[in-house]
């Protein structure tokens, strides 16, 4: 007898990408983007005075949602707070090209006057 699961639409952990899968342990759409969420996991332990909130895993992968795997992108600040990220939440800050820069997770987001440019590190 053959059986046939049929295919869940599930949502990536890491960036919230849409994916079909038949498995129900799978949550991610590929090795990479576990990787990378396993990065951004190992990075929020590193910093032992972090506490982290559910805004920012939340605005992580909404960030990284509109990042695509692309190295960087300015968006606007209305368009991501419409999708529900928090711009003032960060886990840490860098000099970056020069610049004091807020960062969230493996993410600096360096702001303009109504956009911000999210640029993967
Ligand atoms: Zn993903």
């Amino acid at each position: 007898m053959k059986s046939f699961k049929p295919q869940k639409l599930r949502y990536c952990k890491c960036c919230q990408e849409p994916f079909k899968t038949t498995r129900t342990d799978k949550f991610f759409v590929d090795a990479a983007h576990q990787k990378r969420y396993n990065n951004a996991v190992q990075n929020k332990k590193r910093d032992k005075h972090l506490s982290l909130t559910k805004g920012h895993i939340k605005t992580y992968r909404i960030l990284q949602g509109v990042l695509k795997n692309q190295p960087k992108i300015t968006m606007s600040k209305d368009f991501l707070e419409g999708k529900g990220a928090d711009l003032t939440l960060f886990t840490g800050s860098d000099f970056i090209d020069g610049m004091k820069t807020v960062i969230l997770f493996d993410l600096a987001l360096i702001p303009h006057d109504t956009s911000v440019t999210i640029k993967q590190l």
